[in-house]
C-alpha cells in the first residue's frame, strides 16, 4: 500500500511534471483534471482539491456545484500514454463542508462497502476477480482497407460460415462465429496488442496472469490477480483505461459493450468473489461443492436479489441482448459447480484459499464499484437472513424438459424490467448506509434516460420486419 510519503518521493525520483487526479461518474466513466505538480505537496492530501460537480451527468445541481476530490495515495500510477511524466491517483468525493463521503460518488460507495462487511462481523476482507471481455475493431477512420469484419456478415451463418464466405467472401484465417477460442496466430491476429497491453498494466502496478483470444470473433481477455473491492473496480479502471489507449495507438477501437454482434458470444465480466475473515477464507466447507454454509446462503442472495442487482451489474439496454440462451452467458436464477448456463458458477478447485463463488450474469458496461458493492451486499444479506439458495442444477439447463425449464426462474429482460426490480427491491443496498436512497434515485433516473432514448428510436430490424 502507498502511503503519501511514497508518493511524494516517487514523484521526486521519477521527475512528474503532472499530477492527474481521476474519479468515476455514476456511468461508471473514468474522469481526469491534470494539476501542475508544484500544487501537489503533504497538505495537499490533506486539504483535497475543489472542482465543479455540475457538469457531471447525475451529480450535483448548479447552484450547489462545489465538490472536493480526496486523493487516495494507494492508487497512485504512472500514466503510461502521456508524453509529459505524469502521476495518476484515483479520488473519493467529499462534500466540501463536512467532508463526508458524497453520497453520489461510487468509489465512496464501494469503500462504505468494505467498512459494512467489517461491522457485519461476518469477514473482514472481500476479495474480487472480475474477468472483463471486450471487442477489439479496426477503427475506420484509419482503416485503408475495406472493412471485413465480420459483423458486416450474416451472424446466423453457420459455424463452418459457409453462407458469409459466399456472401462476404473467403474469410481468410480471420476466425469463424464462435471459432476465436483458442487457435494460435493468424486466427488470433491481436497477440501483440494483448501483450501489450497486459504489459502495460503490470507496469502500472497491477498483478496480471494472463491474456487470451475469446469465443467470439474479434474478442479477447486479459487476466487480473483476485483483490479488494475497492482495489479491483480501480483495476477495472486502469483495464479500461489501458485496453482503450493501446488499441487507439494500433489504429483500432475497443467497446466493452456487451453484445455488439448479433449471432456471436457477447462479452461478460464474471466477478468471482470471496469473503475472508481472521486470515481464514469463509467460504471453503464440507457441503455442496466443498462451500460453506454461509457461501450456500451468499449464493442465495445474490439469486434472490439478481433481478434488482440486474440493474447494477448490467445497466446498459444492450446489456439483456446478452443475456440470452446459447452463447455461454446466463439466464437463469440457478447455481452449479459444473454448468455455465446458471447465473452462478463455483469454478473448480482443489485449495480452500481459491473457494469463491462466480456470478456469471454481470458484463463491463457496469460501473465497478456500484457493481461489486452491490454483490456485496446481495450475497451478505443472504448470510445475514441464511437465505437457502436451493438445490444445485447440474445438469445442462438448457437441456431441461420445458415444464422444468418454465419452474427456473430468470434474470432481467431489459433494462426497464431491471429498474423497475430495483425500485421495487433495494433495502439490501441501504444497509449501513453504503448505497443510499439520494443516489439510487439520481441512479435510476439516469438509466431511465437510456431506457426512453432507446425505446423512443426506430430500430433497423423492425424496418425490415414491419415497413
Ligand atoms: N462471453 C461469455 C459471457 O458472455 C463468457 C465466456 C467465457 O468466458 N467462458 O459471459
Ligand atoms: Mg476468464
Ligand atoms: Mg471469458
Ligand atoms: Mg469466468
Amino acid at each position: 500500500m502507498k502511503t503519501v510519503a511514497d508518493v511524494l518521493k516517487l514523484i521526486k525520483d521519477e521527475e512528474v511534471a503532472y499530477v492527474d487526479v481521476r474519479f468515476t461518474d455514476p456511468k461508471g466513466k473514468l474522469q481526469h483534471v491534470t494539476l501542475d505538480v508544484d500544487l501537489v505537496d503533504e497538505d495537499f492530501f490533506e486539504e483535497g482539491f475543489m472542482f465543479d460537480g455540475s457538469s457531471i451527468a447525475g451529480w450535483k445541481s448548479i447552484d450547489q456545484s462545489d465538490m472536493m476530490l480526496i486523493l487516495d495515495p494507494s492508487s497512485a500510477y504512472l500514466d503510461p500514454f502521456y508524453a509529459e511524466k505524469t502521476l495518476c491517483v484515483h479520488c473519493n468525493v467529499v462534500e466540501p463542508d463536512t467532508r463526508e463521503a458524497y453520497s453520489r460518488d461510487p468509489r465512496g460507495t464501494a469503500a462504505k462497502a468494505e467498512a459494512y462487511l467489517k461491522s457485519t462481523g461476518i469477514g473482514d476482507t472481500s476479495y474480487f476477480g472480475p474477468e472483463a471481455e471486450f471487442f477489439l475493431f479496426d477503427d475506420v477512420r484509419y482503416s485503408v482497407t475495406p472493412q471485413k469484419v465480420s459483423f458486416q456478415v450474416d451472424a446466423e451463418a453457420a459455424a463452418w460460415n459457409t453462407d458469409a464466405e459466399i456472401e462476404g467472401g473467403n474469410l481468410g484465417h480471420r476466425a469463424t462465429f464462435k471459432g476465436g477460442y483458442f487457435p494460435v496466430n493468424p486466427i488470433d491476429e491481436a497477440q501483440d496488442i494483448r501483450g501489450e497491453m497486459l504489459s502495460t498494466m503490470k507496469r502500472m502496478g497491477i498483478k496480471v496472469d494472463k491474456h487470451h483470444h475469446e469465443v467470439a470473433t474479434c474478442q479477447h481477455e486479459l487476466g487480473m490477480i483476485f483483490g479488494g473491492l475497492v482495489e479491483q473496480a480501480d483495476n477495472i479502471q486502469k483495464y479500461k483505461y489501458v485496453i482503450h489507449n493501446v488499441a487507439h495507438a494500433y489504429g483500432k477501437t475497443v467497446t466493452f459493450m456487451p453484445k455488439p454482434m448479433k449471432g456471436d458470444n457477447g462479452s461478460g465480466m464474471h466477478v468471482n468473489m470471496s469473503i475472508w475473515k481472521d486470515g481464514k477464507p469463509l467460504f471453503a466447507g464440507d457441503k455442496y461443492a466443498d462451500l460453506s454454509q454461509e457461501a450456500l446462503y451468499f449464493i442465495g442472495g445474490i439469486l434472490k436479489h439478481a433481478k434488482s442487482l440486474n440493474a447494477l451489474t448490467n445497466p446498459s439496454t444492450n446489456s439483456y441482448k446478452r443475456l440470452i440462451p446459447g452463447f455461454e452467458a446466463p439466464v437463469l436464477r440457478a447455481f452449479s459447480a459444473r454448468n455455465r448456463s446458471g447465473c452462478v458458477r463455483i469454478p473448480w478447485t482443489e485449495s480452500p484459499k481459491a473457494k469463491r463463488v462466480e456470478a456469471r450474469f454481470p458484463d463491463p458496461a457496469a460501473n465497478p464499484y456500484l457493481a461489486f458493492s452491490a454483490l456485496l451486499m446481495a450475497g451478505l444479506d443472504g448470510i445475514k437472513n441464511k437465505i437457502d439458495p436451493g438445490p444445485a442444477s447440474d445438469k445442462d439447463l438448457y437441456d431441461l424438459p420445458p415444464e422444468e425449464l418454465a419452474a427456473i426462474p430468470t434474470v432481467c429482460g431489459s433494462l426497464r424490467e431491471a429498474l423497475d426490480s430495483l425500485a421495487a427491491d433495494h433495502d439490501y443496498l441501504l444497509a449501513g448506509d453504503v448505497f443510499t436512497r439520494d443516489q439510487l434515485e439520481g441512479y435510476m433516473a439516469l438509466k431511465w434516460e437510456e431506457v426512453y432514448a432507446y425505446e423512443h428510436t426506430p430500430h433497423p430490424i423492425e424496418y425490415a420486419m414491419y415497413y
